[in-house]
């Protein structure tokens, strides 16, 4: 039966000292991905686990800040503005003429409550205890939750720090959450601004630039470095940054912001540049960097020394310097992914009890939800030719799948990478619908050891975006 409790004493005077029943075999801080696969995979080798989440937050960063609420905003755009259907009905045609702010977080809403639901439904049936507070270390096995309605005591065997991240912010940049706001803020805009500076053009910056320019909004992004997404394909880049243009997005890269404010005169906010140039707006979305919590759990007590930004180091198996202390999720770094963490978090589970398991090097999908849609696993060309690693490359456009048509996305394409003796598959590269769909086609390949000869020689559903692997590989194999 249910045992999802929220024990922390009803008042705040009250005291719960550790006894044997607040002495657990695993004691996790943070209920996001990580935390919570840590969690149930402790429990589901019947050991006794507590999970500490501040208030109303279950599900972490991903649920109610992140992943969840931003990509079903981009969902929510994607349909409402019509901008696949564009290719056949024109470039004014919208499903709906004016769209709000609150069409899209209706949406994100009800997907949110959904999600925490499910979330709070999995701990209660594994028989995870939630406690609701604030989390401390007191000593290396006692940790404290507090919260205003008292403190608790919980004494643990292990801990798996699973306490994520917040928006970096900077003394001199005036965070109002209304013309000034970071990632955390979007989806509390009451209006959609007309036009939008977005500093920092890592993942976050990016995505949320290109959604609001996909809603018509004017977009300037910022960002001091001379290139984005360094880790992704150059040509994926390059496409990326062409079809922003085309949605109006104006970049300026290799250029520092040195102030931000708001000229109350002019009702605009602006950016200004170490190059003299000033940037203005209606609003401005900061979004560099992000800071660990690593900071509120009095690590002192316990001798663990995060890092400057508040990251925590870990081994190969996500135990920290502290043998009994692992870490997994955001705050351990990167790639910072909710996908990710939820591995490293259980992963992290099953070090502990015994249970050896890694995740596979050069394996890691990743998918930026730019519109369009990134995807990758494995080698780079970049990287190979670093590494003078011979290679061959295959690629399917998706004008040429009749799917890509019936989308209406002309744009996108798929590139292998393999090797031109062996013909081992190296990478994927994907940009356009469903990238992040059918990277996974490459990954189980890739991952098998497979070569480029199983697209050519498969027969895939037709139409689909998959035959895209087909493509690509009969388009490589010609040209050896
Ligand atoms: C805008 C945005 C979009 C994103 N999009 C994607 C995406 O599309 N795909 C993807 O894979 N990833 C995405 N991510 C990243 C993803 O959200 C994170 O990688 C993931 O949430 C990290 O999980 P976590 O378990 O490490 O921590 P979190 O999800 O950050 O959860 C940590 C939890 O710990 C709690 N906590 C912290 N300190 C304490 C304490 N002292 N006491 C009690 N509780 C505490 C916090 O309240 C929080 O709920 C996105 C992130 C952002 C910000």
């Amino acid at each position: 039966m249910a045992t999802l409790t929220h024990e922390v004493p009803a008042t705040a005077s009250r005291r719960a000292e550790a006894g044997s029943n607040n002495a657990y075999d695993l004691i996790v801080v943070g209920s996001g991905p990580a935390g919570q696969k840590a969690a149930i995979c402790a429990a589901k080798m019947r050991k006794k686990v507590a999970v500490i989440e501040r208030k109303r937050t279950i599900g972490g960063v991903c649920v109610h800040t992140g992943t969840i609420p931003s990509k079903t905003f981009r969902e929510a755009i994607l349909y409402l503005s019509g901008l696949r259907q564009r290719t056949f009905y024109g470039r004014g045609y919208a499903l709906k003429e004016q769209i709000s702010m609150q069409d899209l977080i209706f949406r994100s809403d009800a997907v949110m409550g959904r999600e925490i639901e499910v979330i709070k439904s999995q701990l209660r049936r594994n028989r995870v205890t939630v406690y609701e507070g604030n989390a401390r270390f007191l000593d290396d096995h006692t940790m404290e939750v507090s919260s205003e309605e008292g403190y608790a005591t919980l004494r643990g065997s292990y801990f798996v720090i699973a306490c994520g991240t917040r928006p970096a912010h900077d003394a001199e940049i005036p965070i109002d959450g209304k013309r000034i706001f970071d990632s955390d803020q979007v989806h509390d805009l009451e209006e959609l601004p007309r036009e939008l500076i977005v500093v920092g053009a890592g993942i976050i910056g990016l995505e949320y630039a290109s959604m609001f320019a996909a809603l018509g909004v004017k977009v300037t992004l910022l960002d001091q470095r001379p290139n984005v997404l360094e880790f992704c394909d150059h040509e994926i880049v390059e496409s990326l940054l062409f079809q922003l243009r085309q949605l109006g997005t104006v970049f300026r890269l290799g250029e520092k912001v040195v102030s931000v404010g708001f000229d109350a005169e002019r009702d605009r906010v602006f950016a200004k540049l170490e190059s003299g140039k000033t940037v203005h707006g209606a609003a401005l979305l900061y979004a560099v960097g992000r800071q660990a919590n690593s900071d509120q759990l009095n690590l002192e007590a316990i001798g663990l020394v995060p890092d400057g930004r508040g990251k925590l180091i870990v081994d190969e198996n996500f135990q920290t310097a502290i043998p009994h202390v692992y870490a997994a999720g955001d705050v351990i770094g990167f790639p910072a992914l909710a996908s990710t963490s939820m591995e490293q978090g259980r992963l992290a589970s099953c070090h502990i009890f015994g249970v050896p398991g890694s995740i596979p090097p050069n394996q890691i999908p990743y998918g930026v939800y730019t519109i369009p849609e990134i995807s990758m696993v494995g080698a780079t060309e970049q990287q190979l030719t670093r590494d003078k690693i011979p290679y061959e490359i295959g690629i399917a456009r998706y004008a040429e799948l009749a799917k890509g048509q019936m989308l209406g996305d002309d744009q996108g394409f798929l590139k292998l990478i393999f090797d031109p003796v062996s013909l081992k598959l190296l990478g994927v590269h994907i940009i356009g619908d469903r990238a992040a769909e059918i990277v996974h086609i490459g990954q189980a390949v890739l991952a098998l050891g497979g070569t480029v000869e199983y697209f050519r020689d498969t027969v895939f559903n037709y139409p689909t975006l998959a035959e895209a692997f087909k493509v690509a590989a009969l388009d490589g194999l010609n040209k050896l």
